[in-house]
């Protein structure tokens, strides 16, 4: 399936004509706008028992479980319980963007993880809005906090037959508090080097940087040999924001949301027209 040109000129547009553009048209769009990303961040639910659905309900503004659109799926796996919104491509080969719904029991979980979240139901919307090649699964990982127990019980299921078909994943963890920036410890180098490369396309600096006492769900995946990054948006005051009462809905600043939804966007387009194994 090809694409039409106008896409690539869309997702490689530079981020300040998105930021100063006025859309009164009625067309579907690909791109989210910053507004429309910071309406959703402030829907952030701080009771954890809220929260599973809140993301179905958030994957459902998207269009997500409409007539002719992909359901919303929950995947139980031990400890934890998976949102899972399945955009089928061409062909069956896979590419699964993940982020954690889950947080602490402390503040709440705005930063950490409903950015993560409201920038995977973006990435779903923007997907689901021209055709692809590859399979684009798209989850929501429950129970990451307590020992990645969502994304170990997903990549448990894949049987070995089956993994070849999965060729990248990407994972967003906390943004919200700085410039996008890959958590190198955490991600394949050829990730790593993917998401350097769209950053230089979108004319956006990007740190890697090494936070040895974190860990997230891409571990998972790069545990079964899956070509995965964690993107996130941190910077020096994370240690004290992050699992702590200061992890509130006004604590975040949208522009690091978007910017690291624009991010992962063009990184998918490209993940989704290279030959699976190119980042193994
Ligand atoms: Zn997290």
């Amino acid at each position: 399936m090809k694409r039409p040109a106008f896409i690539l000129f869309i997702l490689l547009l530079p981020l300040g004509a998105v930021f100063a553009r006025q859309d009164d048209s009625e067309e579907p769009r690909v791109l989210s706008t910053p507004q429309e990303v910071a309406a959703d961040l402030a829907t952030v639910p701080c009771d954890s028992n809220q929260r599973r659905a809140a993301v179905q309900a958030l994957f459902g503004r998207m269009q997500a479980g409409a007539a002719g659109a992909p359901e919303i799926s929950i995947q139980k796996v031990e400890g934890a319980e998976n949102v899972i919104v399945t955009r089928p491509g061409a062909t069956a080969e896979k590419i699964v963007v993940g982020a954690h719904y889950d947080f602490v029991n402390k503040g709440c979980g705005a930063i950490d993880n409903w950015t993560g979240i409201v920038a995977l139901a973006h990435l779903y919307r923007s997907v689901s809005r021209f055709p692809t090649e590859k399979t684009m699964i798209f989850v929501g990982f429950g129970n990451e906090e307590v020992g990645l127990l969502g994304s170990r019980g997903m990549v448990a299921a894949i049987s070995q037959s089956e993994l070849p078909q999965y060729c990248a994943m990407i994972n967003l963890d906390s943004f919200g508090l700085g410039m996008p920036a890959t958590l190198g410890n955490l991600s394949s180098e050829a990730m790593v080097g993917l998401a350097q490369e769209m950053a230089e396309v979108l004319q956006l600096p990007l740190e890697k940087m090494t936070v040895p006492v974190a860990n997230s769900d891409s571990t998972s995946f790069m545990n079964r040999s899956i070509p995965a990054v964690t993107l996130s948006g941190i910077n020096s005051d994370w240690m004290s924001i992050l699992h702590s009462d200061q992890d509130q809905a006004a604590t975040i600043n949208p522009a690091s949301v978007y910017l690291g939804y624009r991010l992962a966007l063009s990184m998918l387009f490209r993940l989704d027209e290279a030959p699976c194994q190119t980042y193994r």
